[in-house]
C-alpha cells in the first residue's frame, strides 16, 4: 500500500519506519526542513529502542522516503496518516487544533482517487467530522473517508509496539475505508484483536484510556503517602493488588507524579471536552491538580534535606519523563528540577539520553555532567527521577566516596536501600 504520513515525530517516525518493515511504500512528510534533512542524510531524529536498524534497513531498500512536500506525499497514497502534534493550548489547556486544521487543509488539494485519511493524532471527539469538512470545504470533489485511528504506543517500546499491539481501534464510519485499514493491518490477523467502532467512539476510546491510567498512578502515588504515614509498604501493597486481576499490577508503580507527552495533555484535554458540554468530570480534575502538586511535593523533599547545609549542590539522574526515551516534555524530572531552582537550588544534571532535549528545557540554569559519577561528584544530596537501568549499575561505594554529604532520595525506588544505609547514606524513597 503506500502511505503518506504527515507529521514525522516520536508517533510518525515510528509507524513510518513499522509500516514500511511491514512492506508498504512510505513517505514521511514534515513541515520542519531541518529534520527532514536529517532523516534523508540518514540521521535519525529520536531515540526509540530498534527503531534506527530499522530506518536505515528501510531507507536501503527504498520502502521509506522523507519530504516537505505535502505533494509528493499525498498524491498517490491510497492512505494518508495524520500523526502531527496536539498539544495543550497555552491558556485553555484544549487540545490545540492548529496543526491538525493546517494538515487536513493542506493535504486536501492533493487528493487523488479514493484515498483514506486516518488520524493518528489524539484528537477531540467529533474531530473527524472537522478534518471530513476542511478537506471537503478545499476540494469538494475529493474522493476519500476520514477514519480515527488511534496509537497506543509507550514511548520507550514504539518498534516493539508497533509490532505487538494489544488492539487496534479503528473509527471508521464506512465499509470502504474499514477495508482499507484491515488491509493494512493483514500482517496483524489472529495475532490481535481489531475493534471496528464509531469514529467518535475510537477517538473517545483514547482519552478514556490514558485519563484512566494517569488516574491508576495517581492512585498508586496517594496510596504511597497513605502507607508512609501509617508504616505499611506501598509497593508490598501494589503487589497485592496487582494480583487481582480486575486490577492487574499495571501502572501501579508509585513515583513523582505521571509525566510526558501524552498523559497531562489528554487528562486536561478531557475535562476541558467535558466542561465545554457542561459537565464537570470531578475524577479527571482531581488527578490532574492532585499530580500536579505531588511534583512540588517531591521537589520540598528534595529541598528539606539539604537545607541546613550551606551552599548545596544537589544531584540529579533522570531528566527524561521515563527510561527508554529522550522525551523531556512534561517530564516529573523538569518539573521538580524548575520547582528546585526557583527556590535557589544549585544543581548538576545527568540523562543517559536526554541531555540534548532537556538542554533546550533548563537551559543555563543547571551544570551538565558527562556522565553519572561526574553529576553526582562533590554535591550533596543524590535525587534520582528517572528509572534508567544505568542507575541501578550505580556503585554505592564509589557514590559515597564522591559525594560530599551521602544522601539519596530515591524517586523511582531503583536503588538497594538497605546496601545504601549500610554504607552509611541518608536515605529516602517513596
Ligand atoms: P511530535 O511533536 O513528536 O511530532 C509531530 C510532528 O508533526 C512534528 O515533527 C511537526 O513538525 C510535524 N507537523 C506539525 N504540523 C505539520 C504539518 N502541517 N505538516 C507536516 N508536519 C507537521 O508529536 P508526537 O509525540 O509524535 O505526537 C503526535 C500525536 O500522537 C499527538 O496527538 C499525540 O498526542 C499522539 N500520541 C503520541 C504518543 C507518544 O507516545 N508520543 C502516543 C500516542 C499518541
Amino acid at each position: 500500500m503506500k502511505v503518506g504520513i504527515i507529521g514525522t515525530g516520536y508517533v510518525g517516525l515510528p509507524t513510518g519506519v513499522g509500516l514500511a518493515e511491514l512492506g508498504n511504500d512510505v513517505i514521511c512528510i514534515d513541515r520542519e526542513q531541518s529534520k527532514i534533512d536529517a532523516l534523508k542524510a540518514g540521521k535519525i531524529t529520536l531515540y526509540e529502542d530498534g527503531l534506527e536498524d530499522l530506518f536505515h534497513k528501510n531507507i536501503a531498500n527504498g520502502h521509506i522516503k522523507f519530504t516537505t512536500s505535502m505533494k509528493e506525499g499525498v498524491e498517490n497514497a491510497d492512505l494518508v496518516i495524520i500523526a502531527v502534534g496536539t498539544p495543550p493550548h497555552p491558556v485553555t489547556h484544549e487540545a490545540d487544533m492548529k496543526y491538525i486544521n493546517a494538515a487536513a487543509t493542506e493535504l486536501a488539494e492533493y487528493l487523488q482517487g479514493y484515498t483514506v485519511i486516518a488520524t493518528k493524532s489524539t484528537v477531540p471527539v467529533g474531530t473527524g467530522d472537522d478534518v471530513e469538512n476542511l478537506i471537503r470545504k478545499k476540494n469538494p470533489n475529493a474522493d476519500f473517508d476520514v477514519v480515527s485511528l488511534p496509537e497506543f504506543l509507550r514511548e520507550g517500546f514504539a518498534v516493539h509496539d508497533f509490532f505487538n499491539p494489544d488492539r487496534i481501534v479503528v473509527g471508521a464510519n464506512t465499509e470502504k475505508a474499514r477495508n482499507v485499514i484491515k488491509e493494512l493491518y493483514k500482517p496483524f490477523e489472529g495475532k490481535t484483536q481489531m475493534l471496528f467502532v464509531k469514529r467518535r467512539s475510537s477517538e473517545v476510546i483514547k482519552y478514556a484510556s490514558n485519563s484512566f491510567l494517569a488516574m491508576k498512578i495517581h492512585y498508586i502515588n496517594e496510596m504511597a503517602d497513605f502507607c508512609e504515614k501509617t508504616g505499611a509498604d506501598v509497593f508490598e501493597v501494589a503487589k497485592g493488588m496487582g494480583l487481582d486481576s480486575r486490577i492487574g499490577n499495571k501502572f501501579l508503580n508509585p513515583g513523582p507524579g505521571f509525566g510526558g507527552s501524552c498523559f497531562p495533555k489528554d487528562t486536561m484535554a478531557l475535562a476541558y471536552m467535558a466542561r465545554s458540554i457542561g459537565m464537570n468530570f470531578d475524577l479527571i480534575e482531581t488527578v490532574i491538580a492532585g499530580n500536579a502538586n505531588r511534583k512540588k511535593q517531591m521537589a520540598n523533599r528534595i529541598l528539606e534535606s539539604v537545607k541546613n547545609i550551606e551552599n548545596a549542590k544537589i544531584a540529579v539522574l533522570g531528566l527524561a519523563f521515563k527510561d527508554g526515551t529522550d522525551d523531556c516534555r512534561e517530564s516529573p524530572a523538569i518539573e521538580i528540577i524548575k520547582h528546585l531552582i526557583e527556590n535557589g537550588a544549585k544543581l548538576r544534571v545527568f540523562d543517559p539520553k536526554a541531555m540534548v532535549s532537556a538542554k533546550q528545557l533548563l537551559g543555563i540554569d543547571v551544570e551538565y555532567a558527562n556522565d553519572m559519577y561526574n553529576a553526582i561528584d562533590g554535591t550533596d544530596c543524590l535525587a534520582i527521577l528517572t528509572e534508567w537501568n544505568d542507575f541501578k549499575e550505580l556503585d554505592l561505594a564509589k557514590v559515597k566516596q564522591l559525594m560530599r554529604t551521602p544522601k539519596i532520595i530515591d524517586l523511582r525506588h531503583i536503588l538497594d536501600k538497605d546496601e545504601a544505609l549500610k554504607l552509611g547514606f541518608e536515605f529516602s524513597g517513596i
